[in-house]
């Protein structure tokens, strides 16, 4: 699957979750989105709550932004829009250079979610792909 791909199924799964959850207040519906919280009551959302692991090491983390609307990908490299201090990257075998968000924990934060939120995710997460 590629990244587009990914994002594209991403998205109408997330379009789902919000709409069966649309009476929650928008506080509400992102705090749903903590990690424990989606381990128990949304086990098929992401393959890592199988195993109750977190894609990054943080006490509390938030699913709503997953991936990151800062990633951005074109046809030669994936980068991060504000070139996280936090963030790196790495050359692939075919030459591709990989951004590393291994240790960025931006997009998982409640502060961030609440500036940059929007029910479309899809709308959020617009500029990732660059054609
Ligand atoms: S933020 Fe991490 S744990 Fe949460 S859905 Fe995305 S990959 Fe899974």
């Amino acid at each position: 699957m590629t990244y587009e791909e990914w994002i594209n199924e991403h998205k109408i799964k997330h379009q789902k979750l919000v709409s069966k959850l649309s009476y929650l207040s928008d506080m509400e519906l992102v705090k749903y989105f903590d990690f424990d919280n989606m381990v128990k009551y949304e086990p098929d959302f992401c393959l890592l709550y199988k195993e109750n692991t977190k894609c990054h090491d943080m006490e509390t983390l938030n699913c709503y932004l997953c991936a990151c609307p800062l990633f951005r990908l074109d046809k030669t490299k994936s980068f991060c829009d504000i070139a996280s201090v936090n963030g790196g990257e790495f050359v692939g075998p075919d030459g591709f250079i990989h951004q590393d968000c291994s240790g960025c924990t931006i997009p998982h934060k409640i502060p961030y979610i609440e500036a940059n939120f929007d029910k479309d995710w899809g709308s959020i997460m617009k500029n990732v792909v660059q054609k």
